[in-house]
């Protein structure tokens, strides 16, 4: 990679990067990415990270549980992302922390602010491994007094496991899915008992094996059918409102610290900004099977995708989108037919939402989708153009508050060349 000085003035980058490949966000996905890129091509890989450390959320996720699929072992979030660091500067990446991509100044080239002055970077290839992050309160609307004491999991994490701050005694965790569970966790840690887990659904969202040892060991309860009516305290939370769906039955629950869980959002700035279209679901980027934008040249991978599904996953969507980030670069060019995938009730999202002719199989050969209703034994069922074109009985649960996957051989008779695909259940 060359770097390029240029004169310094209010809008100039002071120095251009020109990497064969950027890759913004040295999370799982990016860092496996550049660890399969790096050392295969001509010039430079980059990794963009805007956090002071590479890594993505598993820094600040310290418990066990990353690594199974990629790297055939359990451990813990900041050994993960430690030996991923390892692996994509040993094979030669390069990777500049404190750098946000904030803009594009081109098809494939982006502007970057960092401690070193504002840079541009052309590359040749980009690909998008920004994540995804849960929503904050605001953007749940969650009505009530603007409070002290309130958290994602993330910047509860952040908090405790790299700021070691101290949060409250007593919380209640909204949502019941794997991610709250790793919230309990880290309350724990941080020495603060968790009250009560709230969520909308009629069971935990979580797998059975995590939320009946974690109730076992924690004590906590998961209150179904619920759903957090007001906060309440100043300056800090003293209580929260929650309420039955079922019969409107509202009751408080004393307590000091309240942690949002799950509700997640695609990083997807930069993807909107370059005006790629979004899948309206997951609101992340659209890809084909191959992981390409809409755009040539820009790929996307990771939770920024599918959000959110486990970390390993997402690394694994980094080893796969290298070979099509290599072919790109040596001048292979897609098929210019595809269809469309489209999720139907009870799913909310589909990735890939494109299939295109001669493409090869999606990442781990498994299409990813988000379910809002929990069904024991799903028998999921495509239909073109009025046709059904598979019928697949699926031997696990489809469950909210986690990613449900479907073997892919279920686009093995869809039609390139036909109309759009609904994804659905056969009841
Ligand atoms: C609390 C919690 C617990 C979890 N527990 C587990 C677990 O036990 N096991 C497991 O497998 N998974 C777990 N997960 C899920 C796992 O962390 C994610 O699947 C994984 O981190 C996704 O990787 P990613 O690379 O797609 O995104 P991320 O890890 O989110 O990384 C994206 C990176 O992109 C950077 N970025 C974004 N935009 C820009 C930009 N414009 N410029 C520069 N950098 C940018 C971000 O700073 C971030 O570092 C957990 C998640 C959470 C929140």
């Amino acid at each position: 990679m060359s770097a390029t000085p240029t004169t310094p003035s209010s809008t100039e980058p002071s120095s251009v990067l020109t990497p064969d490949v950027v890759i913004v966000g040295a999370g799982p996905a990016g860092l496996r990415a550049a660890s399969e890129l790096a050392g295969q091509l001509p010039g430079q890989v980059l990794v963009l990270e805007r956090e002071r450390e590479a890594g993505g959320i598993p820094r600040h996720s310290d418990h066990p549980g990353y690594g199974m699929r990629d790297l055939g072992r359990f451990v813990t979030g900041p050994k993960y992302a430690r030996l991923l660091r390892e692996k994509a500067q040993d094979a030669g990446a390069t990777i500049l922390t404190e750098a946000m991509a904030t803009d594009w100044a081109g098809p494939r080239s982006l502007m970057v602010t960092s401690p070193q002055g504002r840079l541009r970077v052309d590359a040749r290839s980009v690909v998008l491994a920004t994540g995804a992050r849960e929503r904050p309160r605001a953007a749940r609307s969650i009505p009530g007094d603007r409070a002290h004491g309130i958290y994602t999991t993330g910047t509860l994490q952040n908090v405790v496991h790299l700021k070691h701050g101290t949060v409250g005694k007593r919380a209640v965790v909204v949502g019941a899915e794997l991610v709250s569970w790793s919230a309990v966790l880290t309350l724990k840690h941080a020495g603060c008992e968790t009250a009560l887990m709230t969520t909308s659904y009629p069971q935990s969202e979580s797998y059975w094996l995590f939320h009946r040892p974690g109730r076992m060991v924690f004590g906590t309860q998961v209150a179904t059918r619920t759903r957090v009516t007001r906060i309440i305290g100043r300056p800090r939370v003293q209580a929260v409102e929650i309420e039955h769906l079922d019969t409107g039955r509202r009751r408080l629950v004393e307590c000091d610290t309240v942690v949002l869980t799950g509700d997640w959002i695609p990083d997807n700035e930069l993807a909107r900004a370059a005006g790629l279209p979004l899948d309206p679901g997951s609101l992340g980027p659209l890809v084909d099977t191959a992981l390409r934008t809409d755009r040539p040249g820009v790929f996307a991978i990771g939770n920024a995708l599918h959000p959110v599904d486990t970390a390993d996953i997402a690394a694994l969507d980094g080893a796969a989108v290298a070979e099509h980030v290599r072919g790109y670069l040596d001048g292979r060019r897609p098929a210019p037919d595809s269809v469309r995938l489209q999720a139907e009730a009870p799913f909310r999202w589909v990735a890939p939402g494109i299939l295109r002719a001669g493409d090869p199989a999606p990442p781990r050969k498994r299409l990813l989708l988000w379910t809002d209703e929990h069904v024991a034994a799903p028998r999921v069922v495509l239909v073109q153009d009025g046709r059904v074109v598979a019928r697949k009985r699926v031997p696990w649960p489809a469950a909210p508050g986690r990613v449900f996957r479907v073997p892919s051989d279920v686009l093995d008779h869809v039609d390139p060349r036909g109309g759009t695909v609904t994804v659905g259940l056969d009841r």
